[in-house]
């Protein structure tokens, strides 16, 4: 009784305080932002959705609150908003979908469909040239159905996230076969060779994961699964439950993209073994933390050197149009040192694995061929924008 008391006190204050301030008293002052929440939220979307909760009680203000408390992100465009669950995309879709839309080069998720395309064998010309590619990498997330998000899950969700997926990795065989380690029993020095060598993820000191909770308990239930190859990695619990990755030097992204396809349905064939399932649907793909990583959830990228064209003031429309986004080669929140890039795919939703993987290597070539002919002397030339969806 004296629990229950409490917790009902706790709940009609709430509410009271919500009868006091009206929504226009909480809307969040967002004049300095550029972040696609900010742009997309109105005071009206605000007011309709400030008291919602998701079956998990998420709120719409803990979905915003890493875009509110970071106006911009000094090297790309942020979102400024993530999912605490998997129903965070419903309950709040009138604020969900026009971010998507923005993000996802015009993709509807109120009238379009996401398909996937696991077939690696479609994609042609996929060897680039080694003289520029040092480093080929596939990645995406998945989520485990039925337990809340990074953002809002409680430890023990945390826990049996890795719980379940360690469980189903001791299933795969052959080149596939290797094992977990934990951050927790990992020591200091075992952990930075690791994100040195660009296998693991970065200790959680970016703001965007700080605010919106991503780093909470860390390194609590956090780890890396890889192969012995190390061609093959699964990190548990930073941004998503699992981020499937599958890297190697060189250029050869055709065969990185063989393994990432093959290990993802082996790793999906055994989760779903366990009565466990990732979560989908067909508005939105796989559902993932952020909006960005909806869909394919899927980043091929390249380490690659352009000394000539980085320098080259078309450079940043160049890759616009093409749809490729480029990051420095320590990750998301490092800037690019020298002449290397981290050059990947922007968007990933709409369109299919095999298609975005086309799609960089398409432009990934386009740049290596512009590198060569200001490498000669001649010109370029800026690529038409790709296409956008139609309406
Ligand atoms: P993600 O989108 O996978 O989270 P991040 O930008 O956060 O990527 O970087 C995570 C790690 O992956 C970093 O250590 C980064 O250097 C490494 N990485 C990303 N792309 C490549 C690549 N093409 N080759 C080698 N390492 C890469
Ligand atoms: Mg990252």
């Amino acid at each position: 009784t004296l629990a229950s008391g409490y917790l009902l006190s706790e709940s009609a204050a709430a509410a009271e305080r919500k009868r006091l301030y009206p929504p226009s008293a909480d809307f969040p002052d967002l004049r300095k932002h550029n972040n696609c929440m900010a742009t997309a939220l109105t005071p009206k979307i605000y007011a309709q959705l400030r008291d919602k909760t998701t079956p998990n009680d998420w709120t719409l203000d803990q979905c915003i609150q890493t875009g509110v408390d970071n106006p911009g992100h000094p090297f790309i465009k942020t979102v400024g908003m993530v999912a605490g669950d998997e129903e965070s995309y419903e309950v709040f879709s009138e604020l969900f979908d026009p971010v998507i839309k923005e993000r996802h080069n015009g993709y509807d998720p109120r009238s379009m469909r996401h398909t996937t395309d696991l077939d690696a064998s479609k994609v042609t010309s996929g060897m680039f040239d080694e003289h520029y590619v040092l480093s080929s990498r596939v990645r995406t997330g998945r989520s485990i159905r039925g337990l809340s998000l990074p953002p809002a899950c409680a430890r023990s969700e945390r826990r049996e996230v890795e719980r379940v997926v360690v469980t189903a990795l001791s299933g795969l065989k052959g080149e596939l076969a290797g094992r977990y380690y934990s951050l927790g029993e990992m020591s200091d020095r075992e952990q930075q060779q690791l994100i040195d060598e660009h296998f693991l993820f970065d200790k959680p000191v970016s703001p965007l994961l700080t605010s919106a909770g991503m780093a909470r308990d860390w390194p609590d239930a956090r780890g890396i699964w890889h192969n012995n190859e190390k061609n093959f990695l699964i990190w548990i619990n930073e941004e998503d439950h699992t981020r499937i990755i599958s890297m190697e030097k060189g250029g050869n992204m055709k065969r990185v993209f063989e393994r990432f396809c093959r290990g993802l349905k082996q790793v999906e064939h055994l989760i779903q073994e366990r009565g466990w399932e990732f979560m989908w649907n067909e508005r939105l793909g796989y559902v993932l933390t952020c909006p960005s990583n909806l869909g394919t959830g899927l980043r091929a990228g390249v380490h690659i050197r352009l000394p000539f064209l980085s320098k080259d003031p078309r450079f940043k429309k160049i890759l616009d149009n093409l749809r490729l986004q480029r990051r420095g080669t320590g990750g998301v929140d490092t800037a690019a040192t020298g002449d290397t890039f981290d050059i990947s795919n922007l968007d990933r939703l709409g369109k299919s694995e095999v298609e975005l993987v086309q799609l960089v290597i398409d432009g990934v070539n386009y740049l290596i061929e512009c590198e060569k002919r200001l490498e000669r002397g001649q010109d370029i030339k800026i690529p038409s924008p790709i296409p956008q969806f139609r309406k």
